[in-house]
This record gives structure tokens, sequence and C-alpha cells, in this order.
């Protein structure tokens, strides 16, 4: 099936008299007819649900779709992107280990790799995502077990050489994890280019409609568990009488792992009703992201034209550095997201952000509303002047999240703001 197909059908086909739409089964708890049924689950030799915190049908259909749409072997759903991309990382690394992320990535998750993790004993290095295979080989340790990265990175548009950092991971035989948050599976597939976990705000476009805050976590099931630099997954779980992921789930290890393991213990298991909101979103994804980008391709060459602007990132774009990577990892689009400096930095941003009245001024991107945000003064607004240039951040940079309203209300809108700048 073609991925329009999929975002319709995978996940749930109702047999003879069943309802026609994914029902929210809202329930803790399921029903076995014998104590030993209940045992085989817990012993994870049966599969079943056994407690809404651990898996749900509702949920469970819908991380079927997820798998299918980024052509992982599994999903496990998360009530955000950033448990999501919390679990991604625990699962593979205990305090004392590391690992290596592009800088450029959303603000939210910098704080979680450089202050939290750091805490719980776990160490990142940020890498220019630009920098040569040589020069990020040098930040490689002995107990390094990651690389991760960001398709489109949040919110300097700029779009990540997947397969460059999948060569370099898998010569040192670790994971490459792929934010995949503003491409989508639409616009792309990161497993395609060597990707190895691939998570999710589901909050942002799949959701779409600004309703359900949400994470996902795929597994392309490729990645070799058994190249002895992964303990836990070859070695028996004593919190599981013993079981060794490997030998029992084979090429979803990785997925059973996180979700029996680390869901169990962390609880950040999205509920049936949210999953179905997602559902919804996910069933109109691919018709709303062409559009998206259409109407994010002219904006940003409205703004290109404009005096009072200073630049403007989008890839499609003449002058844009990402042509290249652009015509390779996205061709069908780049999102919705454009990102631009007014001329006169952060307060003629301010002046020009206060002046839209189509476009509205919120924390948030990816909505089908055109929405608009002053990261240097709210979502990035934790990070140190050296963090926000790594990330591609100057202090007058905008970020419109181009909604899918007729662009010519649009562009009014954003002209007749700019007229009011000096
Ligand atoms: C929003 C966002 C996140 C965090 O997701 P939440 O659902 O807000 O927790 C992670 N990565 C990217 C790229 C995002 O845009």
């Amino acid at each position: 099936m073609k991925i329009e197909t999929k975002c319709l059908h995978e996940g749930y086909s109702p047999k003879n008299g069943e309802p026609r739409a994914l029902p929210i089964y809202q329930s803790t708890t399921y029903t076995y007819d014998s104590t030993e049924h209940i045992g085989r689950l817990f012993d994870l030799t049966d599969d079943g649900h056994m407690y809404s915190r651990i898996s749900n049908p509702t949920v469970a259909a819908v991380e079927e779709k997820l798998a299918a749409l980024e052509g992982g072997v599994g999903a496990l759903c998360t009530t955000s992107g950033q448990a999501a991309s919390l679990i991604s990382i625990l699962n593979i690394m205990k305090a004392g280990d590391h690992f290596i992320s592009a800088s450029t990535i959303y603000g939210g998750t910098i704080n979680l790799f450089a202050v939290t993790l750091k805490r719980f004993g776990i160490e990142c290095t940020f890498v220019d995502p630009e920098a040569s295979a040589d020069e990020v080989q040098k930040a490689f340790r002995p107990n390094t077990k990651a690389v991760f990265g960001e398709t489109i990175a949040n919110p300097a548009i700029s779009i990540f050489d997947i397969e460059k950092f999948a060569q370099i991971a898998h010569k040192n035989n670790v994971p490459l994890i792929i934010d995949n948050t503003f491409a989508t599976p639409v616009l792309c597939k990161p497993i395609e280019y060597g990707a190895d976990i691939v998570i999710h705000s589901t909050t942002k476009y799949m959701d779409g409609h600004a309703v359900q805050v949400g994470g996902v976590i795929i597994d392309s099931g490729k990645f070799n568990w058994k190249n002895g630099n992964f303990p836990e997954f070859t070695e028996p779980d004593p919190s599981y009488h013993g079981i060794i992921y490997t030998d029992s789930f084979g090429e979803a290890a990785y997925i059973v792992k996180a979700r029996v393991q680390l869901m169990r213990d962390i609880g950040a298991y999205p509920s049936a009703n949210a999953a179905f909101l997602l559902n919804l979103g996910l069933e109109t994804l691919p018709i709303r992201m062409e559009k998206h980008s259409r109407n994010a391709e002219k904006i940003a060459d409205f703004l290109n034209d404009s005096d009072k602007i200073e630049f403007v990132n989008y890839p499609t774009l003449k002058e844009n550095k990402y042509n290249e990577l652009m015509k390779k990892y996205l061709p069908l689009g780049c999102s919705g997201v454009v990102s631009f400096s007014i001329k006169g930095g952060r307060e003629n941003a301010i002046k020009f952000m206060d002046a839209l009245t189509l476009a509205s001024n919120v924390v948030h991107v990816a909505d089908i509303r055109t929405c608009v945000l002053h990261p240097a003064s709210s979502t990035h607004r934790q990070l140190t002047d050296k963090q926000l240039v790594d990330a591609g951040i100057s202090p007058g940079l905008i970020r419109l999240s181009v909604g899918l309203e007729n662009i010519e209300d649009i562009i009014d809108d954003v002209k007749q703001a700019l007229d009011r700048i000096n």
C-alpha cells in the first residue's frame, strides 16, 4: 500500500458488523479465563493486554499504523515527544554511558540531554551536523552508545544528513536515532537511509490540530543488539524471570524491551482517547503535509523578496545551503515551518509578531492554523547564547508555522505586519 492508503487502513481492519471507525477502548484492565493465562502474559510468552500502563487495544492499533508508516517492526506510543526521546535513550543507556547528538535539535531535547540526563550519569556530546565524518569520529568514546539527530531541525530548518551519520554510527557499532517530527514519514522515511530508531513528537503534524500532546518510538528492527555493546539486550533481565530480549523477541528486541521494562516502570503511556485523536490526525496526514509544504514554499518566496527581511531559512529557496540534501531527503516538500530574521533584531521581531492578526502567537508549531513564535524568548529561552548559535537561532529569528489557510490570506497578514515596521 502507498502511504495515503496506509494512513487510512493500517492498524485497524473491522470484521463483519464491527465499528468502521477505530473504537476507544476506555479500560484499564483486561479479563482472562485463567490465572495461568495471565501468568503467561507476565512471563511474556503470550501476547495480550494486561494493564493500560503498558498497552491498550486503541493505542496498539495506532502503534501498528505508525510502525507501518515508517517501515519499522514495531512502535511504542508515549505521552509526549519528550517521553519518546527519554525512553529511546534510556532503553540503551545507563549511568556511565555516553552518546553523540547533533547540536541542531529541539530546545527541549537539548535540555533533556545536556542537563537532566547528565544528572542521571548519561553524558551527551553535541556535534556540528556539518562536521566531517573524521571530526564526528573524534567525539566517540569507548562508552558511546548512540548517535542522535533531527531530520529537519526545529527551528533552524536545517536538514540532517541521515545517511552520513548512519554510516558513522554503524562503523562504531551503535544505532542512529532520528527525531522525524517535522518531516513525518510522508516527507521522509529515515529508516530507508539507515536510521535504526525513529522518534516523533506526534503533538506536531501527526496530530496536526493542536489537540493532543503525544510521542512515539519506532524500531526499524535492523540494528544488531548482539554486537557486544548492549549487554542489557543479550543478558537475562532479572525483572522478567531472566528473559533475554534478543533471544525471545529477535528483531523486535528494542521496542519490546522499551515497553515491557521501561514503560512498565516509567508509566508514560497515552490514554485510548489520546490515541484516538492521534489516529484522526494520521488519517489526513499526507494531504496536509503536501499543502503545508506548498504554502510554506510560497511564503518563503514572498519573505525572501522583502527588503525588511535579513534572511529566510527554507530549503526550497535557491540560495539555501540545504538544496542538495533536500533533493535527497525531502523531494516531496519540507513541511510548513519557515524561519526568518527581520532587520532590526529582537525589537522588530516582536513588533512584527504582535502586528499579525491571522497568525496566532502560540508556543506551538505544525498546526493546521498558521502560528508564529519567537524562539529566543520562548521555547529556547533557557539556552545560553552559545547554545542558541549552535542550534542556528539568532535573537531576531522568527519561526512561522504555515497553516492550511488560503495562501493569499497568509501573505496579506504577513505583508501588513511587515508594513508596520520602519
Ligand atoms: C515538540 C518537539 C519535541 C517534544 O515533543 P512534545 O510532544 O512537546 O513533548 C521533540 N522534538 C521536536 C522536533 C519537537 O518539535
